[in-house]
Parts: structure tokens; C-alpha cells; sequence
């Protein structure tokens, strides 16, 4: 387990320590580079495959960084782009293709997909063992049963940064703020799993603000610009802002915010900026996901990573 990586906040305004994800996740990949040394040594490399479709810049920004940060951890990156129109029997093809190919040990298909390809389709065509994304209903129900399997991506990162600053979260009230399969849901089940007690609120949820000022852990994944005000914040609970909105400035110029107010940091004991929080994370967590994929495969014992 890594120590805490926590720095107050340089504002004077602030109290809170900010969770720095950067260095968090340099921590992670670091030890992901020396797992893959070993493994080679093992003549066994680890290998990703990214799929993306179209042109979708965020997709494609998203992709160029997973691929890098493969290779700069000495895995191998197959990197296939298909057409916008591309038809679903063809993505599917694909996905057989890599489901068989032993130098591919983990298949991530970047989303959105465009409509005439089914996205429960897509991700139940996905090997579980290659399923780095943790999406698919095996590894969900893995994680649900608490057996042991792929988690995604962004909720392992969250439990990390949340255990960086709370090393036991035994019996801690937690809130997570939305239901998605992808974030808050699997969220919910790994805060079970670390002994918390798990409030779940989504957007039919009669009061939100309440709920949050009870919790000692707050993560916030409801992709709604600084929602959670500073007020609802118990004094010293930690804060995990999940929430990455594109939003215009008063001067005009685009900017990232997350679902917590930046005023929240007086209020709490720790939080992740946005950005340079969890989003870091997800990518460090995809690295340290295809290393355990590549080991199960392979019937090799993982890396404590
Ligand atoms: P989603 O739209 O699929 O789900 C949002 C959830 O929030 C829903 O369950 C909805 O019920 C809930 N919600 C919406 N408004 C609410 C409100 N007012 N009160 C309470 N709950 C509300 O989004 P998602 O894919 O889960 O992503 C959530 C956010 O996390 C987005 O901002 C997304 O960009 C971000 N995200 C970040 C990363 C990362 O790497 N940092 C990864 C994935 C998603």
C-alpha cells in the first residue's frame, strides 16, 4: 500500500490537503513498469488493445494518452481505429480477433460508440479475462459477489486516492453521488467491500445536501459542474471529485470543472483537485488492469501494484 501523498493547499483560504492524484498515479505506473520488467524477464509482455470509432476529438485525446502510457510502461499497444460507420458484425469481428490474439491480454473499446453499435453488445463480445475496462457483467458481478476480477478503471483510482487519505475506511459513512455502471455503482460496491457504510444518490434523490453532510467520504460522480456546495461538506471529510465538465468561463475561455465547488476545500480534511485528481488515476489503473490481465492469463501470481 502506498503512503499517503497529501500537501496543503497553497491557497491560505484552503484547510484541506489536496489529494494529489499526479503523483499518485506516477507512483502507480512506476511500480507497473517494474511488473512488466519482471514479467518480461518471464518472456511474457503485457499488451493493450484500444479500439476507438470516429473522430471524436475527447475520444481521441483520450486514446493517444492510453496508448503513450503504454508504451512508456514498456507493455506493448495495439491501436485500431475504425470508421465512424463502421458496422457492428465488424466490430465484433474485431473483438473475436483480439479475444484470440495471446500477445493481446487486455481489449479496451473506447466509448461512446455510435448508435448502430450495441454498447451491452460490444462489451459482453470482450473476453473477461482481456476486459481491463471491468465492464463486462462477469467482472461486475465478480466485483458485486466480491470475488476477485477486473475492476474499472476510474472507481479503483478512486478507492486509491480515498485510502491515501483515510488508510481505513472501516465503518466510515460514504455518499457517492451517482448510479452509473461505470463510476458510481462499482464506487458503491468496492466502499462495501472496504467495510464503509454506502449511501447511494442519483438524480431522483429527494435531498442530496443532507445525505452529504453526514458522510466522512463523499465521491462525487454525477458530471453536473460544482453541484456539491461547500456547505454541504462535513467539517474534515474527505472528498473525491470524480466529475470532469467542460464549462465556459466568465471571460470567455473553456475551462475543466469538477462536481464540487472549489470552496468546498475550506470545509474539508482532504479532496482531488479536478483536474489533477482522479483523471490521472483511470490511466494508471488501466496500466496496473492489463498487468493483472496478462498474469491471469498466464497463471502467474499478480504484482502487489
Ligand atoms: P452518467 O451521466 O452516466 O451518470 C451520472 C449519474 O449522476 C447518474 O446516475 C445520475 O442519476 C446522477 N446524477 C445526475 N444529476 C444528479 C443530481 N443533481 N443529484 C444526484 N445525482 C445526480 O455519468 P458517469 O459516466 O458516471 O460520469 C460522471 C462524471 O464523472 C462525469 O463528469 C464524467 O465526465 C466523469 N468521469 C470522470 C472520469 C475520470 O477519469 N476522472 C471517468 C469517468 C467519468
Amino acid at each position: 500500500m502506498m503512503p499517503p501523498e497529501t500537501s496543503p493547499r497553497s491557497s491560505s483560504a484552503a484547510t484541506a490537503r489536496i489529494i494529489d492524484g499526479k503523483a499518485i498515479a506516477a507512483g502507480l505506473r512506476a511500480r507497473v513498469a517494474v511488473a512488466v520488467r519482471d514479467l518480461e524477464a518471464q518472456h511474457l509482455r503485457p499488451g493493450l488493445a484500444v479500439v476507438l470509432i470516429g473522430e471524436d476529438p475527447a475520444s481521441r485525446v483520450y486514446v493517444r494518452a492510453k496508448s503513450k502510457a503504454v508504451l512508456e510502461a514498456g507493455m506493448r499497444a495495439f491501436d485500431h481505429h475504425l470508421p465512424q460507420d463502421v458496422s457492428e458484425a465488424e466490430l465484433l469481428a474485431l473483438i473475436a480477433r483480439l479475444n484470440r490474439d495471446p500477445d493481446v491480454h487486455g481489449i479496451l473499446v473506447q466509448l461512446p460508440l455510435p448508435p448502430q453499435c450495441g454498447v451491452d453488445k460490444v462489451i459482453d463480445a470482450i473476453d473477461p479475462a482481456k476486459d481491463v475496462d471491468g465492464f463486462h457483467p462477469i467482472n461486475a458481478g465478480r466485483l458485486q459477489r466480491g470475488l476477485p476480477g477486473l475492476v474499472p478503471c476510474t472507481p479503483l483510482g478512486c478507492l486509491i486516492l480515498a485510502r491515501s487519505a483515510l488508510p481505513s475506511l472501516d465503518g466510515l459513512e460514504a455518499l457517492v453521488i451517482g448510479r452509473s455502471n461505470i463510476v458510481g455503482k462499482p464506487v458503491a460496491q468496492l466502499l462495501l467491500a472496504a467495510n464503509a457504510t454506502v449511501t447511494v444518490a442519483h438524480s431522483h434523490t429527494k435531498d442530496v445536501p443532507q445525505l452529504c453532510r453526514r458522510a466522512d467520504l463523499v465521491v462525487a460522480a454525477a458530471g453536473r459542474p460544482a453541484m456539491v456546495h461547500a456547505d454541504w461538506i462535513k467539517p474534515g471529510a474527505t472528498v473525491i471529485d470524480v466529475g470532469i465538465n467542460r464549462i465556459t468561463g466568465a471571460d470567455g475561455r473553456a475551462r475543466i470543472v469538477g462536481d464540487v465547488a472549489p470552496e468546498a476545500a475550506q470545509i474539508a480534511g482532504a479532496i482531488t483537485p479536478v483536474p489533477g485528481g482522479v483523471g490521472p488515476m483511470t490511466i494508471a489503473c488501466l496500466l496496473a488492469n492489463t498487468v493483472r490481465a496478462a498474469c491471469m492469463q498466464h497463471d502467474l501470481p499478480a504484482p502487489d501494484l
